[in-house]
């Protein structure tokens, strides 16, 4: 329990521990806690300074280290040395990132290959975990400055769509900068936190949070109700933000100039984006910007700006009729919605939102530091305070395992809500088997080979048994920052193995899209191809177990009923060849039929298990 107090005029302080709540945003990041006395949620800023951080790092070539306001003039005057943006290439290779090369004024490493991407600079090779770990240990020891004590615990918030790669990253640059992050929770919900918390009382209502900021767009349906939010649809665009808006007055500015003959150099584009943020900023309360550059005048009307800007908006607007989609509601179903990232100050976004929910907007907060304001409260819930708020997010993706022949058995599907566990009983198929592979997938498509494959194990030590005798437990765990536990036990012998599926490298938001679109598309030929492999080995097996069963039985079984089954089976092996479920069943159905009488007599568990249930 909080046995906090601190005077954060004077910095008085005597407190056992302090959980702070993390911002780690693409253009600014932010700290806030929960004040001990006003007992709300507050940016922390150093006097005369302001709360937000930007997420920019300068390296010196005396070795020095700059981050934040401080590195900001070097985007124009060093731009290979200052680092910008790295959240958009958290959990990412250089695949995923390199149509982007082209706007980063710095250097990242192309190495042809799978792997997390690499920034250099200078000599050195950084990765985008320790430049966010840079950014987080400067936040540390500014709230260490301020609040006057050790800063070691925090919840830090990712965007709703990071993948498990993303937020693992986000966790391990935490505990770089030496923190220990208690919980990642996504943007959304912690905003919706922030506005939710003083409104708990009040009947249950449906909610939208559309959060559009510097780098990244996300919108969140969600549920409200007694205290209690439920994430009901996430949706949104990890390449949608404020820097799209500024790259369109960039690229505005750039045609003039090229009309004027001006070289456009590396360094002119750093200048001209910040010119161009200066502009837009301008625009949300003005007509028109202009200014001069290199002896050129540069100008914009805001309706030339909101002209080019449109099918940006849209992109947005799909992106939250789909999620409306996904949590099965209307437009009429949402009754507020929460506006959240300081690209939502612009007057047009707040007018498509307005036209699209048909509803008032809620954007009381401020929009840069609303999510640090929820992350702080949930902090709060974290130090044992708040208790009857509950936090429930839901994963993008389907989870599941791969069984015979290469099928998906989905044990947590698509939009869980997370925390979430599921578990099912899975048997051998062959006498004496003490292995059994255990391959997790992702993905909504019926085979595995569709979906994307996140982790591996064998699971040994399953004593000798007969097939189909051992009762192999797998068991998923996801946990509320997204990660996946994945148990194997086998019941009769208590034996059991644990794995935490880490995947080395994630999927891009286009990429999970794809993946749902395929799933839709192709649904109709995934189920007839499932109901085909799923025939064909309910007959291997089917084909297996009698064979097994003659063997053992020889002497309790008649000379015509061995010749018969034999003829049976010969069938049902030329006809597995076949695509023909119907047939695979029918034959299947012939040699059950011959079985079923000396199968009745003489039925033995093994075999009984044999016949039934999902093998590895
Ligand atoms: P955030 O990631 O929430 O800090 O969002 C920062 C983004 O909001 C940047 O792209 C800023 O340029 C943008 N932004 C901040 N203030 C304004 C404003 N008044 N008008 C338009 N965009 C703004």
């Amino acid at each position: 329990m909080a046995k906090i107090s601190i005077n954060l005029s004077t910095g008085s302080i005597q407190q056992d521990e302090m959980i702070v709540g993390i911002d780690l945003g693409t253009t600014n990041s932010l700290i806030a806690i929960i004040h001990p006395q006003t007992k709300n949620a507050v940016a922390l800023k150093e006097h005369n300074q302001h709360t937000l951080v930007p997420s920019i790092i300068h390296f010196g070539n005396n070795g020095q280290i700059d981050i934040g306001e401080a590195a900001k003039p070097y985007l124009e005057s060093d731009s290979v040395n200052t680092i910008f943006s790295i959240k958009r290439l958290m959990g990412k290779s250089y695949a995923d990132v390199k149509t982007d090369e082209h706007y980063l004024g710095y250097k990242i490493i192309d190495d042809n290959s799978d792997k997390l991407v690499k920034i250099q600079v200078a000599d050195k090779f950084y990765s985008p975990i320790e430049l966010s770990s840079f950014i987080l240990a400067e936040l540390k020891s500014r709230a260490e400055h301020i609040l006057k004590t050790p800063v070691t615990k925090a919840v830090i918030t990712v965007p709703a769509y990071f993948n498990d790669a993303q937020r693992q990253a986000t966790r391990d640059a935490g505990k770089l900068a030496g923190l220990d992050v208690l919980r990642i929770i996504n943007e959304p919900t912690a905003a919706s936190l922030a506005y939710g918390i003083d409104k708990k009382n009040q009947e249950a209502k449906k909610i939208a949070v559309y959060d559009l900021g510097g780098g990244t767009f996300d919108i969140t349906i969600l549920q409200l109700d007694s205290g209690i939010f439920e994430v009901l649809s996430t949706n949104g665009n990890t390449y949608l933000g404020g820097d799209d808006f500024d790259r369109l007055i960039v690229d505005f500015f750039i045609k003039i100039l090229q009309e004027h003959k001006i070289t456009i150099t590396n360094g002119t584009k750093q200048t001209l984006r910040l010119l161009a943020e200066q502009a837009k900023k301008h625009l949300s309360a003005n007509d028109n910007f202009s200014a001069i550059f290199q002896d050129i005048h540069l100008a914009i009307t805001k309706t030339e700006f909101e002209n080019l800007a449109k099918p940006l908006l849209q992109k947005t607007m799909l992106s939250c009729a789909k999620a409306l989609q996904d949590a099965g509601l209307q437009v009429s179903d949402i009754e507020e919605v929460v506006m959240v990232g300081g690209s939502t100050r612009m007057p047009m976004v707040k007018n498509a939102v307005t036209d699209f929910f048909k509803t008032t907007i809620d954007d009381s907060l401020n929009p840069d530091e609303v999510v640090a304001l929820g992350a702080a409260w949930q902090a709060d819930v974290l130090a044992g305070n708040n208790q009857e708020i509950l936090l429930l997010d839901v994963t993008p993706l389907s989870l599941g395992i791969e069984t015979m022949g290469g099928l998906m058995d989905v044990l947590i599907p698509r939009n869980s809500k997370i925390p979430s566990g599921a578990a099912r009983q899975y048997t051998t198929h062959a006498d004496g088997q003490t292995k059994m592979t255990i391959t997790v997938y992702q993905g909504e498509r019926d085979l595995v080979i569709d979906n994307r494959k996140l982790a591996e194990f064998i699971f040994d030590g399953i004593p000798g048994m007969p097939a189909g005798l051992p009762k192999v437990e797998i068991s998923f765990r996801l946990n509320a920052d997204g990660i996946l536990n994945v148990k194997a036990k086998e019941l009769r012998s208590g034996v059991e193995q644990i794995m935490q599926v880490q995947p080395q490298y994630g999927l891009t938001d286009a990429e999970v899209e794809e993946m749902l679109m395929a799933s839709m598309l192709n649904a109709k030929a995934d189920m007839q191809l499932r109901s085909l492999v799923e025939a064909r080995t309910e007959a291997e097996q089917i084909i297996f177990a009698t064979k097994n069963f003659m063997q053992k039985h020889q002497e309790m079984i008649t000379a015509e009923e061995i010749v018969a089954t034999k003829n049976a089976i010969d069938n049902l092996q030329n006809i597995v060849a076949l695509d023909d479920k119907n047939a695979i069943h029918h034959a299947i159905e012939h040699l059950n039929n011959i079985s079923r009488p000396y199968a009745e007599r003489l039925m033995d568990t093994a075999v009984s298990s044999a016949l039934s249930g999902k093998k590895i």
